[in-house]
Parts: structure tokens; sequence; C-alpha cells
């Protein structure tokens, strides 16, 4: 069985599987390996995750060791935004003074729900 050294930043150097890392490439044009490609295991001993970057020499080590490889486009060094944010007019000064007076009814909820369409 192929075992990867890898070091994590608390626990220095730790002996992976190649199902525990996952080798993420960016490819930029014709590159293979661009920036913003890295690495990333769960560390066996302290359980945090660790990323790394990952230059060519490093991501063909992973790849011959077996590690599952995700490619990526070039926007993917970038994190996606967690969620999606919501549609409509930002919230006014106006908007909360509103809510707060509604707030303070005893119907908020049915008038509430009457707002929504
Ligand atoms: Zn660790």
């Amino acid at each position: 069985m192929t075992r990867i050294r890898a070091s994590c930043p608390v626990c220095g150097e730790v002996d992976l599987q190649p199902a525990d890392v996952t080798l993420h490439l960016v490819r930029h044009g014709d590159e293979d390996v661009g920036d913003g490609s890295c690495y990333r295991f769960a560390c066996p001993a302290c359980l945090d995750v660790v990323t790394k970057p990952a230059d060519e020499r490093i991501a063909a080590l992973l790849q011959t060791g077996g590690v599952e490889v995700e490619l990526l486009g070039p926007d993917a060094g970038r994190e996606p935004h967690p969620e999606l944010p919501p549609g409509g007019p930002a919230l006014t000064p106006d908007d909360l003074l509103d809510l707060h007076q509604l707030l303070e009814r005893d119907d908020w909820f049915e008038r509430l729900v009457a707002l929504t369409p």
C-alpha cells in the first residue's frame, strides 16, 4: 500500500493513505498545474484539514501514489460563496423601523405572512 508522507503544521510529519488526500489541480491554458493548485488532507493525528499548495512535482508524486484528482477551472482558486445572496432591494433603516413596529403588534406574524407574496 502506498503511503504518502505529508506535514501537518501542528503534528509535523504524518503518514497518509492515498484515499486520505485530494489533489485539486487548477489549469491555466495549457498548463497542467497552475497557480491555486493544492492538495488537502485530514491529519490523522489532530483531524485538522490541512491544505498545501501543489506544484508540478508534488502533483506528479501524488498522482503516482494514486491520489484522487479534482480538475478545476482557472476561477477555482476563489472559494465559492457559501450561499446565494438573497434577491430584492437592500434593507433600509426605514424597513427596519417598520419591522420593529410590526413586531410590537400581537398579530405581527399574520401580518408578516400577509406581506409575503
Ligand atoms: Zn495534525
